[in-house]
Parts: structure tokens; sequence; C-alpha cells
């Protein structure tokens, strides 16, 4: 016997249709930029790609807000091109990479930099600064049947309609074949599943009532709105 729950996986919208995306897990990229990497003082520019995770259900869709988060007082901003999985496979080939390709989002990896830095200066695991509830805004998805095989696309996001990263996915350090081919070495990766390509220099902190948005090249804009703690 199994007590079951009532829990439903988190959706994405898929832009102009009435279906929706369930997501199963949601993997990061760390440090895929050059000059992020720099901002943040981190010396290891050759190293391959890293990943982490944040829970399925941190997911928010375009249009509503994000509480700010308990236990940091630096929630920053990460405005980073997400991937959706639409096939599995593992120990896939950068060549064989877009076929497991559903589609294209924009997402916001959340981050409590705060607690980020002391896990890092401690030698801990990223959780409490990455993972935690509503860290992962991601806006509509546009299938890779309209969108292409991504490899070039500028990517802006804004704080109060001030532009705070300007960069384009041309300057990521591993692409999104790359990504696939490396992440699928270490997981089995599934339909449902959305990939954080990593972020730009110019993160920075957001406060309740801010409004961020990300737009992106032939995707539909990412926005949402900071609103006060959850009491
Ligand atoms: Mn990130």
């Amino acid at each position: 016997m199994t007590i079951e729950f009532a829990y439903k996986p988190k959706v994405i919208p898929i832009e102009g249709e009435e279906i929706s995306f369930a997501v199963r897990r949601i993997y990061c990229v760390g440090r895929n930029y050059l000059d992020h990497i720099r901002e943040m003082k981190e010396g290891d520019e050759r190293d391959p790609p890293f990943f982490f995770q944040k829970p399925a259900d941190a997911i928010v869709p375009s249009g509503t807000s994000v509480p700010y988060p308990s236990a940091t007082t630096d929630l920053q901003f990460e405005g980073e091109l997400a991937v959706a999985i639409g096939k599995k496979g593992r120990a896939i080939r950068a060549e064989d990479a877009f076929d497991h390709v559903f589609g294209y989002g924009i997402s916001i990896d959340l981050t409590r930099r705060d607690r980020q830095f002391e896990c890092r200066d401690m030698s801990r695991p990223w959780e409490a600064g990455k993972s935690f509830d509503h860290s992962a805004p991601c806006g509509n998805l546009v299938r890779r049947a309209t969108a292409g095989n991504l490899s070039t696309g500028g990517l802006t996001l804004l704080v109060n309609g001030e532009t705070k990263q300007k960069s384009d996915i041309s300057l990521m350090i591993w692409g999104v074949a790359d990504i696939i081919a490396h992440l699928s070495a270490q997981y089995t990766l599934e339909p449902g599943d959305i990939i954080l390509t990593g972020t730009p220099a110019g993160v920075g902190p957001v406060v309740p009532g801010d409004i961020i948005d990300v737009v992106f090249d032939g995707l539909p804009k990412l926005s949402v709105t900071i609103a006060p703690p959850l009491t």
C-alpha cells in the first residue's frame, strides 16, 4: 500500500498551445560565462562544466510573483537560457544532443548569494544558496521545431526597466550541445527535465517590489515581481 499525496508536478506553459510541459528535474550549470566567473572572483576558467539541482517545484511561471525567501538578506538574480528535454538519453554525444531538446525558455536562477558564498567558503554543498522554494522562475517554452538549434541569441535582464545583464549565449563556455553531453554523462536525462545554462556578468540583488524582466531573441519575455516574505 502506498500513501498518495496530492502533489502534482509544476508545469511550464508552451507558448501558443493549450498544453503544458510537466517538470521532472531542474539542473543548473555553474560558471558558464567568463565575465561572470571573473566578477565572482573564481579562478577555474578552464574547468569542465559542473552542475547542481533545484527542486522541481521551484518553478515559478511568468507573470506571477516570488516571495522574498527566508534565510537571506542578499537575494540575487541570474538571467539564463533554459533548455527543456523532450527525449530520454544517457551518455549523449554532443552531435546528437539537439535531438533530445524539446524547446527553450528564459529562466532566472534566483540565488541566496550570502548563503552561497558561506557554503563555498566552508567547502559545503550549495543547496542553501541555490535550492529553495520559488527559486526557478521560467517563462513559456518555445519548441525546438520553431526556435531551432540555438547557439546564438541576445539575453538581457532588467530590474525595474534598467538593464543589469546583457550578453549573448554564443559567449557561453559550454554551449547547449556540450552541456547536454556532459550532464548526460552524470545523469539519465528524461523528458520533463529543464537545464538552466548559466548566467553572464551583471548579477545583483533585488528587494520586494522589484520587477525582473528577462528577454531573449525569439522567446517570450519572462517577468516576475519580488513580493514581501511569506508570513
Ligand atoms: Mn546560475
